[in-house]
């Protein structure tokens, strides 16, 4: 939770890719929706989810406060999965085996590309909800950010507010709720830490308190062994 503003920010500071994975089952959401297709049809849903051209770019020239582009087969929808009826419909799309298989594969080979630098970048924060279980579980530093439901609504009723689209608080946390719930409890990849994850609470913290306890766990990370006293 937080963890798209953390992620970013923490990508900045370490000079590394900012990928967020959650964007990629809310784009494969949103174009069922605009294409009129069922979503509780895991065949067409999957087709999509194998086939769309979907891509995950730094925000360039845009003048909003997007952390990244979105584009799928060439169309701008940074914020138009962002909605709130992508968020209402998106957990029932990333339960499906065909849809994660699809997804997974191709961020597990863009982890692997960047993990130790490329074009520019000296690794990669990836950001989503099964990273460190399931897509990277190699991955030398693991955070799960973890936050009370209330606070990370009230952020997220927020961020709407900021894009013109008010919506009760009430359904916010409404739809949060029931979004974790079946992320939790979902067969394939459910929402939890890595036995090997670091977990944050970031109640009362700020995003550069935050950023700054990742960090100094990365070099601790990344320190040499101590060495054997002679
Ligand atoms: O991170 P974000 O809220 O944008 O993710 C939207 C949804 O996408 C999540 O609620 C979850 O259903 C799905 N997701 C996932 N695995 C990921 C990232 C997101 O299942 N790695």
């Amino acid at each position: 939770s937080g963890k798209s503003t953390v992620g970013f920010a923490l990508a900045a500071r370490l000079n590394y890719l900012f990928f967020d994975t959650g964007a990629m089952y809310r784009v494969v959401t949103w174009a069922g929706l605009d294409a009129g297709v069922d979503l509780h049809d895991p065949a067409a849903i999957g087709l999509l989810a194998e086939t769309l051209d979907i891509a995950i770019l730094p925000a360039g020239e845009a003048q909003d406060d997007r952390h990244l582009t979105v584009l799928v087969d060439g169309q701008d929808v940074t914020w138009a999965i962002r909605s709130p009826l992508v968020d209402q419909n998106v957990s029932i799309v990333a339960a499906m085996p065909r849809v994660r298989a699809a997804l997974s594969q191709h961020q597990r080979q863009i982890g692997v590309r960047y993990a130790r630098g490329h074009a520019g970048m000296a690794g990669i924060v990836m950001v989503g909800r099964d990273i460190g279980t399931v897509v990277l579980p190699d991955a030398p530093l693991k955070i799960y950010l973890d936050a009370p439901i209330v606070e990370r609504a009230h952020r997220r009723f927020l961020e709407l507010e900021r894009r013109g689209k008010q919506t009760p608080f009430a359904q916010v946390l409404a739809d949060m709720r029931e979004r974790d719930r079946i992320d939790s409890q979902r067969a394939i990849a459910p929402l939890r830490p890595a036995d090997d994850a670091q977990i944050i609470s970031t109640a009362g913290l700020s995003v550069q308190e935050i950023v700054a306890r990742i960090v100094a766990l990365a070099e601790m990370d990344t320190q040499p062994a101590t060495p054997y006293p002679l």
